[in-house]
């Protein structure tokens, strides 16, 4: 792949993408479209977006040699981009700046978001804050109950939390009640979506805020580890986190890029989230994509130790790169995951997130079975602070 341009003009990549709305969003997606379409090369708007990156977010995040663990594993070197040094601890924030600068120009006055885990919600939350716009966040309330201190987070932050009702009361139902929000108040309101899914433009969008992770690191690889890596590995939930490491490497053609999907209990149980590996290609949210749905078309429900990995899709441009060839996806299992995350803490004093988790689980994987002069560069994406309970209480502890 020399040039790569995807998505076309109607937001497809190959035959994965698109948008499937109801008649009422096709304006606000057209309208969007247009504003991005102005302001992405807008140099006012690029510096805005610069600015805030260095100042607020505190860009740029560094690379790391993991010299202890890679020594241990007897291989391959594993570099880590430290996203988790973000301002609130993940990439995240990358796209809801970008998309909020976006809100602010359109003249946009209140924001929406869904969240599952509560990271998206506190994300959209601080930005909000941040830019004085009043903010709505839908939340599954058996989501809502389980990730108290995330909804805490985003009320101290101002935002309004929606525990929704219907359905299985997680992700996918407030993903629904956020679409019927947006359709009823598309003339102030802007939805921000966290990952690389959604109608276009949104993936296309989300990926082009979040891959300052990767044009980042094709300037500090060949200063810091004096060439660029091997393998660029990252955890793929919704895939924004993968993209923005991903994309800027594509027309690289020999760094091999490596997806890793949460196996939660093994894609041969039905408690995993890995929609590409045990998927079929349906529609979701708004686009083409590969799903996790039953032989009725109803979408399955999900599993992974990960909050932030269980989503039942996967942005379409991930459908893309794996039915191409150009990226390969591998499947982390809970257990393999939080082996990961006990070694990261222990051996190079950096608490991971359990997204991340997965994919230092593959690395770890990886590195034994290659050359000591091999560099496998990995996204953490995120800390993992948050993920201490969840980790406790799989150990048999409780705080
Ligand atoms: C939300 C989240 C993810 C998964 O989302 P992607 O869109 O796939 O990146 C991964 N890591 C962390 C730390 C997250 O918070």
């Amino acid at each position: 792949m020399k040039s790569y341009t995807l998505p076309d003009s109607t937001g497809h990549f190959g035959k994965f993408g698109g948008s499937f709305v109801s008649e009422t969003l096709v304006h606000a997606l057209d309208e969007l479209r247009e504003a991005y379409d102005r302001y992405k090369n807008d140099p006012e708007f690029q510096r805005e977006f610069a600015y805030e990156l260095k100042h607020f977010v505190g860009r740029p995040s560094p690379v790391y040699h993991a010299r202890r663990w890679s020594e241990q594993l007897g291989g391959a070197q594993i570099w880590l981009k430290r996203e988790d040094l973000n301002h609130t601890g993940a990439h995240k924030v990358n796209n809801c700046i970008g998309q909020i600068l976006l809100a602010k120009r359109m003249g946009k006055t209140r924001i929406i978001a869904e969240t599952g885990a509560g990271q998206h919600g506190v994300a959209t939350a601080t930005v909000a804050a941040r830019y004085g716009l009043e903010c709505v966040v839908y939340m599954g309330s058996e989501d809502v109950r389980r990730q108290a201190a995330n909804v805490y987070r985003m009320k101290l932050l101002g935002a309004t939390v929606v525990p929704v009702e219907s359905g299985s009361r997680t992700l996918k139902d407030a993903l629904n009640e956020a679409m019927r929000d947006w359709v009823t108040n598309v003339e102030n309101t802007f939805y921000i979506i966290g990952t690389v899914a959604g109608p276009h433009p949104y993936p296309m969008m989300v990926r082009d805020f979040q891959c300052v992770i990767g044009e980042e690191c094709i300037e500090q690889m060949p200063v810091d580890a004096g060439r660029q890596p091997d393998y660029v590995v990252a955890a793929v939930g919704g895939g924004s986190n993968a993209m923005g490491i991903f994309y800027p490497y594509i027309n690289h053609a020999d760094v091999e890029l490596v997806g890793v999907e949460a196996g939660g209990h093994g894609i041969d149980t039905p408690e995993h989230a890995a929609s590409l590996n045990a998927g079929v290609v349906g529609v979701l949210h708004g686009n083409r994509t590969y799903v996790l749905q039953d032989a009725a078309g109803q979408i399955q429900a999900t599993h992974s130790i990960s909050a932030g990995l269980d989503y039942p899709g996967v942005g379409p441009e991930h459908a893309w790169l794996k039915d191409s060839g150009r990226a390969r996806y591998e499947v982390v299992n809970d257990d393999e995951a939080l082996q990961a995350f006990h070694h990261c803490c222990r051996v190079e004093g950096i608490m991971p997130a359990l997204e991340s988790s997965h994919a230092l689980a593959c690395a770890a994987r990886m590195a034994p079975t290659l050359s000591a002069d091999k560099i496998i560069l990995v996204n953490l994406s995120g800390r993992g602070d948050k993920d201490m309970h969840t980790v406790a209480e799989f150990s048999g502890i409780s705080l």
